[in-house]
């Protein structure tokens, strides 16, 4: 496994559980509306802890495969990963080949 296939489904993973913990907030707190939620960018970038707005039906779908993960639009990593979904206020990727299989062993 390369370093990098290895640091970049690590990093995702990691915000992908801070992710997680937004929504148990946002469920517990019965912020369901409809309205979209502020979760964190799960790209690799070092240092990015940027917003992405999804609404928790859009994150749920999202979290359906231990592959995917969800970006700022253009925060995508060519060659380990690749782009599923794009709207405007978020993209949805999907790990490939190594990097994919480390996220769905941390998944
Ligand atoms: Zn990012």
């Amino acid at each position: 496994l390369s370093s990098t296939a290895e640091r970049v489904a690590k990093n995702e993973s990691l915000f992908r559980e801070v992710n997680e913990r937004i929504r148990e907030l946002a469920e517990h707190f019965d912020l369901a509306t409809g309205e979209p939620t502020s979760f964190v960018c799960e790209c690799s970038r070092t240092g990015c802890h940027e917003p992405v707005e999804l609404t928790l039906a859009e994150y749920a779908a999202v979290r359906e495969s231990d592959r995917q993960f969800v970006v700022q639009p253009g925060h995508v990593e060519p060659g380990y990963e690749r782009v599923v979904f794009e709207s405007g206020r978020y993209a949805v990727v999907e790990k490939l080949g190594k990097a994919g299989r480390v996220s769905e062993d941390l998944g």
